[in-house]
């Protein structure tokens, strides 16, 4: 049985005020811990200054991004150890927007990944096609083809610490979500390419979340899906009302 996960990306959004009356919005939320798990992604500067507000509370700091340098000369860089410091519990890894704005590759969120399986740090690693490689017909190949770049070299006994994130480009931040069953048919590709890499077992405990304009009017029937666990959610947790109702779907 898969715990259901709802996760949100604040991305470069909100002030520490707005920041900080988020999260006591989301601290009072009721929600069963042993059936659902709750985590929210700010930005970094705000982390230690919220993982104290979310103290004792079942909501979990995850970070947006991670180096896989343990320290150095890493200019404008995180690690998991300062991450892992002040009390983050996970990172977000090869979110769209760092692979095509930031030119992250597959190469670097791999590196990224075998950094945290080793360290044993949680890890949402995200993957997702263009719009034109839908149109081309060529989604679920892209989609696997990161999925297998992504885990190379991540044996079996790892992937405990890995969460995948199914989010179509074309959907993130567009209004525009997969229909329920274009997003099915993508996370149970992923599961049967998990099947052939590792085995079956595996394949079925690996959570894979679904991403893109997810919003209290369609999280019901994405969860209604047998192979969606859950969802990376961006500007719909931006706001209590939204936020909690996705989390309360
Ligand atoms: C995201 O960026 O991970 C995302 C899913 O954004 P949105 O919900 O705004 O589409």
């Amino acid at each position: 049985m898969r715990k259901a996960l709802i996760a949100g990306n604040w991305k470069m959004n909100l002030n520490l005020e707005e920041a900080a009356l988020l999260v006591n919005r989301l601290k009072s939320i009721d929600f069963d811990e042993s059936e659902k798990e709750v985590i929210i992604a700010p930005s970094f500067v705000y982390l230690p200054e919220l993982v104290k507000l979310l103290k004792d509370s079942r909501v979990k700091i995850f970070a947006q991004n991670v180096h896989h340098e343990k320290s150095g000369a890493f200019t404008g860089e995180i690690s998991i150890d300062m991450l892992k410091n002040i009390g983050v519990s996970g990172s977000i890894v090869g979110h769209s927007e760092r692979r095509i704005i930031f030119k992250e590759t597959d190469e670097l969120i791999n590196k990224k990944i075998k950094t945290a399986v080793k360290e044993k740090f949680p890890i949402i690693f995200c993957v997702g096609e263009t719009l034109e490689q839908r149109m081309a017909d060529v989604h679920e190949e892209v989609v696997n083809t990161q999925v297998g770049l992504g885990l190379e070299g991540i044996d079996e006994i790892d992937m405990n610490h890995i969460t995948i994130a199914y989010e179509p480009v074309w959907a993130i931040g567009t209004g525009k979500t997969a229909s329920s069953s274009d997003a099915e048919a993508m996370h149970k590709s992923i599961r049967n390419f998990l099947a052939k890499k590792y085995n079956k077992a595996l394949a079925d405990s690996i959570r894979i979340l679904y991403g893109g304009s997810v919003k209290p009017e369609n999280i019901s029937e994405l969860m209604a899906m047998e192979n969606i666990d859950g969802a990376l959610v961006g500007g719909a947790s931006l706001k209590a009302e939204s936020f909690i109702k996705i989390i309360n779907y």
